[in-house]
């Protein structure tokens, strides 16, 4: 059984981190990998159904997913988690708890300028942050923590989707956590 990790993106909305999460499942997948993805605008409609964007709230959702992310990971997953995740002290607390289990914690910063958000805008909330339609809208009126010591940052602003998911599974490769290209190449062809 390979190792199990989990690969933790943190962000702000619109960043890239469900994009990303996209790009990677058929990459990793190919390379052997069992992937289960924690994304959480969806955990946000079931897991923590009726849970706000209060900090008491924000780490509660996040505990959760950190809670889901670490039986997995210590059953040889390999997770992808995928929230803002605003709040460095409970990343590292999850950080914590995954490493306890002897699964590796991948912290990705998915990075963005606020401008490149604002005029990406995905989902249509910036405008509506900007507006003040939105109470407590991360990096508008609500605060976000930028990792310190991250394994890895990916900058949206100027990577195209495949550089940054290239990025990230070379990244996987140097921790050995996943097969180099080159043998997962070979292991699809002998499927
Ligand atoms: P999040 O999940 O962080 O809220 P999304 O993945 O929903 O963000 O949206 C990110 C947007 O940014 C998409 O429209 C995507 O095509 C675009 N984008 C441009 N460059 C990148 C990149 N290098 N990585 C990820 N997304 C990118």
């Amino acid at each position: 059984m390979s190792q199990g990790f989990t690969l933790w993106f943190t962000g702000l909305s619109g960043a890239g981190k469900t994009t990303l999460t996209n790009a990677l499942v058929p990459q990793l997948r190919a390379r052997g990998v069992r992937v289960e993805v924690l994304d959480g605008d969806e955990v946000r409609t079931n897991l923590s159904k009726g849970l706000g964007f209060s900090k008491e709230d924000r780490d509660t959702n996040i505990r959760r997913i950190g809670y889901v992310s670490r039986l997995l990971a210590r059953n040889g997953v390999g997770v992808i988690a995928a929230a803002i995740s605003p709040y460095r002290e409970i990343r590292d607390e999850v950080r914590g708890a995954v490493e306890a289990d002897g699964a590796t914690f991948v912290e990705v910063f998915v990075k963005a300028s606020l401008d490149t958000l604002v005029a990406r805008d995905v989902k249509g909330l910036y405008k509506k942050a900007l507006a003040g339609e939105i109470k407590q809208f991360t990096g508008v009126s609500d605060p976000y923590e930028e990792p310190l010591n991250p394994e890895l940052v990916v900058e949206s602003d100027s990577e195209t989707v495949e550089e940054s998911a290239a990025k990230i599974l070379a990244r996987l490769e140097e921790l050995n956590l996943i097969a180099a290209a080159r043998q997962a190449e070979k292991a699809g062809a002998a499927l």
